[in-house]
């Protein structure tokens, strides 16, 4: 096929704002098309991350309605220029540091109570670097908002701040790491060090990817003390909790521990409208609130998908020329709607197990004390506390008014059964996946 890239450009930038198109899509090149598999030229890794990150949903689903099948899509970076004196050598073009997505401020970011905290905290650092919280480290589970947090404090700086373009920095851990493999093989390190040190804001992204890797982790140690001493601004960002990084070494994390720590918490289902609302709008589709509070309620709570989800549903109603409704959204997002799984209730686990032992809930449920009964009961009991959120007293109830430390006992020879007998542990799961099934 020919440059289907060509045919998607234009409506990429019917979608999205006139900034992000001439920055981030005119620059990609077509290369080829074959099989199933669409193969596009980038200037360099960084760029390519960024696509994959923030406009690979649109262009997959653009590509998938052009060529009417499911698309990959594969990267190759641009050859990077030869330094003709150094025969072999090739010459890094480096790439500068702050270039921030421009999506990606503090204008654009929803605040609500999941995030309220981490919010005030990058404000707070970006009216006055390096002299509230230093350093500040944010965590949170996927697609919450830590990279867009960091962007908007780099965003907030280059627009109201005295700091020079120069000396602030946003990188992955994972680009600091290549960076510095890069140094080390050829003997560039003086330049690594200099140049990481001399900066006056250092927002690190995803740090918990240097976890294990003793030299990366020396490296940035040495530039944080630099930094900190000199009362230079540090914003990390983590996937864990500090102390739940595992084989990060202890001085780094007790570092980190100095500032102050934010989390971002799952958002709410009005925060999530509310995001939803925000993005349409900038989009410029029709979302209206029934929908957006469908959209809402059927997608994880995970900010990046739901607005993956939105993108699609943009393009799909402007290709298709129709309004935002919840059949196009059930149409669009079929595959990724959650299935609203039944809530399972100890009522459903007993008559489960009693139907499985053939003998009746009621029985379950009472104090005889014959083994034919007892044990269905403690695998009842023992399944409750797996399956459900009811505390060990609520179980106690539920089953004929035991106390705790009976629910406690049925739990634990349950659980010692099931390591000594492969056979029993075996029902056990049986009856645990008839009761998931339910
Ligand atoms: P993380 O780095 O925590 O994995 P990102 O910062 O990449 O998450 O966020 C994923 C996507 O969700 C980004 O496009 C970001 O703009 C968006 N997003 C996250 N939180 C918000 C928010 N509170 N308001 C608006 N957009 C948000
Ligand atoms: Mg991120």
């Amino acid at each position: 096929m020919s440059n289907i890239l060509a045919q998607i450009k234009p409506k990429i930038a019917g979608i999205i704002s006139e900034d992000s198109y001439k920055t981030w899509i005119e620059p990609i090149e077509f290369v080829e098309y074959e099989d199933n598999k669409c193969v596009l030229m980038v200037p360099n890794a960084f760029f390519r991350d960024w696509v994959i990150e923030n406009f690979e949903a649109v262009l997959l689903a653009l590509l998938k309605d052009t060529t009417k099948a499911e698309t990959k899509i594969e990267y190759v970076l641009k050859k990077e220029k030869r330094d003709d004196g150094k025969k072999g050598v090739f010459v890094r073009r480096s790439v500068p540091y702050n270039l921030f997505n421009p999506k990606y401020t503090f204008e654009n970011f929803v605040v609500g109570s999941s995030n309220q905290f981490a919010n005030a905290a990058c404000l707070a650092v970006s009216t006055n670097p390096g002299k509230t919280y230093n350093p500040l480290f944010i965590y949170s589970g996927v697609g919450l908002g830590k990279t867009h947090l960091l962007n908007a404090i780099g965003n907030f700086l280059l627009k109201h701040g005295s700091a020079n373009p120069e000396k602030i920095c946003y990188i992955t851990a994972e680009h600091f790491t290549n960076e510095l493999i890069n140094a080390l093989r050829y003997e560039k390190m003086e330049d690594f060090r200099n140049r990481f040190r001399k900066m006056d804001i250092l927002l690190i992204d995803d740090i918990q990817f240097i976890a294990g890797k003793e030299r990366t982790q020396a490296e940035f140690f040495h530039t944080f003390n630099t930094l900190y001493d000199n009362m230079k601004q540090i914003v990390v960002t983590s996937d864990k909790f500090p102390a739940d990084i595992e084989n990060f070494e202890e001085r780094l994390r007790s570092r980190f521990e100095w500032g102050l720590i934010a989390d971002i918490q799952s958002p709410d289902i009005e925060t999530k409208v509310a995001i939803l609302n925000k993005k349409a709008e900038n989009d410029n589709v029709n979302l209206p609130l029934d929908v957006a509070f469908f959209i809402a309620s059927n997608t994880e709570n995970n900010i990046r998908s739901l607005e993956g989800a939105l993108i699609r549903i943009g393009a799909f109603a402007s290709l298709n020329n129709s309004p935002v409704t919840i059949d196009l959204v059930k149409e669009v997002l079929g595959h990724i709607i959650k299935q609203k799984k039944k809530e399972i209730t100890i009522d459903i686990i007993i008559k489960e197990v009693a139907s499985y032992f053939s003998i009746k809930p009621s029985e379950i449920k009472s104090a005889r004390r014959i083994r034919s009964i007892m044990q269905p009961r403690q695998i009842a009991i023992y399944l409750s506390r797996k399956l459900t959120g009811h505390s060990l007293v609520s179980i106690g109830d539920k089953f004929g008014g035991k106390d705790h430390t009976t629910v406690i006992h049925s739990i634990k020879k349950i659980e010692e059964e099931m390591k000594i007998k492969k056979e029993f542990k075996s029902v056990v799961e049986k009856i645990e996946s008839r009761i998931k099934s339910t």
